[in-house]
């Protein structure tokens, strides 16, 4: 089965199969100019000394509502037409993206309707209503999010953005390690949380354009590590929703598009574990002074698990979020 085939259906047969390029990042970051932070490239030199490499980290924590999403959300959002703007779009999220569409819809002046869990994050969906969102719940484990949005769509003529799988999110995403390489330069490695692919598909495409010589590494919880099943089958697995701490990779199956382009460019694709995820945080927490969510210390922690066969380095390391609320915060490091 062709790739928009499997994206969209049989109707979609004689299509050309496009994906994505650089000039889609480039397009997307022209669009976030001014709207979006161009985020901090920040260091520890301790972290260097330890590893005897020199780590750049591209702080995403710092991003409008907190996470890379928004880069993602604006692009796509800021591509409606005038009749899209006035019917508004639907998406679902465990909550960064809801954030994101959210906040977006905003600063665009258009309705938003989120699918949520009736678990998230009380911060999560505190922010995605404090962006004027109308809210839906669901139930994570029992129902299809994805479903339940689109439904919506079909009765009210909104646009459905998904969280990763859209041409426009993952080039917006991609705009998050064009900057960084950006402002570094050329890197040896550069380590990207993974969840559904947006994030790592679009920094694949910027690290090919600007860095052809860097290994690009996804990062995934080991309960959840269905893109590295999906890249040893040659083909998407699908897994029941994996139970972890970070919550923005909890999605059961990588994007049709994003692994297309992660199977292409990808180097390879790491695991880490809960207890490693907490321990990143804490050494955010304590020695850098940031808060940085559970999802977005994957990076780091796979990148401290290969830090012996990676010195000598330059290396990026993308922390995608820092969405947490307090208490889960204390509880975590107290663990
Ligand atoms: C969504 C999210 C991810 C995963 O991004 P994908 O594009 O789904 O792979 C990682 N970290 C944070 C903080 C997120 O919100």
């Amino acid at each position: 089965m062709g790739l928009l085939q499997q994206v969209f259906g049989n109707g979609a047969r004689h299509c050309q199969v496009s994906l994505p390029t650089f000039d889609d990042v480039q397009a997307a970051a022209q669009r976030l100019a001014g709207v979006a932070h161009r985020t901090p490239v920040l260091q520890s030199s301790t972290l260097n000394r330890q590893l005897g490499a020199e780590v750049f980290f591209k702080c995403e924590n710092f991003q409008r509502m907190g996470a890379f999403k928004f880069r993602g959300a604006f692009n796509a959002l800021s591509q409606f037409t005038p009749a899209q703007r006035l019917a508004g779009v639907v998406t679902y999220s465990s909550g960064n993206h809801a954030q994101a569409i959210a906040l977006s819809a905003q600063i665009l002046g258009m309705p938003a309707t989120i699918v949520m869990p009736h678990d998230a994050a009380p911060l999560k969906l505190a922010a995605t209503l404090g962006y004027g969102a109308n809210v839906v719940h669901y139930d994570r484990y029992q129902e299809d999010a994805q479903a339940i949005a689109q439904d919506f769509c079909a009765r009210e003529g909104q646009v459905f953005i998904p969280p990763f799988d859209h041409a426009d999110v993952l080039s917006g995403q991609g705009t998050a390690a064009m900057e960084l390489l950006q402002d570094t330069g050329p890197l040896d490695s550069l380590w990207v949380c993974l969840g559904g692919g947006g994030l790592l598909s679009g920094s694949l495409l910027a690290a090919k354009a600007l860095s052809p010589h860097c290994a690009v590494f996804g990062v995934e919880p080991e309960a959840g590590n269905d893109v590295q099943q999906s890249l040893a089958k040659g083909e998407r697995v699908r897994i029941p929703t994996p139970v972890t701490i970070a919550d923005g990779a909890q999605s059961p199956q990588v994007g049709a598009i994003t692994f297309e382009i992660i199977r292409r460019h990808v180097t390879a694709v790491h695991t880490v574990s809960d207890a490693q995820l907490v321990d990143c945080m804490r050494w955010y927490a304590e020695r850098m002074k940031w808060v940085v969510e559970p999802t977005g210390c994957l990076s780091l922690a796979a990148l401290l698990q290969a830090a012996p066969a990676l010195r000598g380095q330059r290396i990026g390391v993308i922390i995608s979020g820092g969405n947490i609320d307090s208490q889960r915060l204390s509880q975590l490091l107290n663990s």
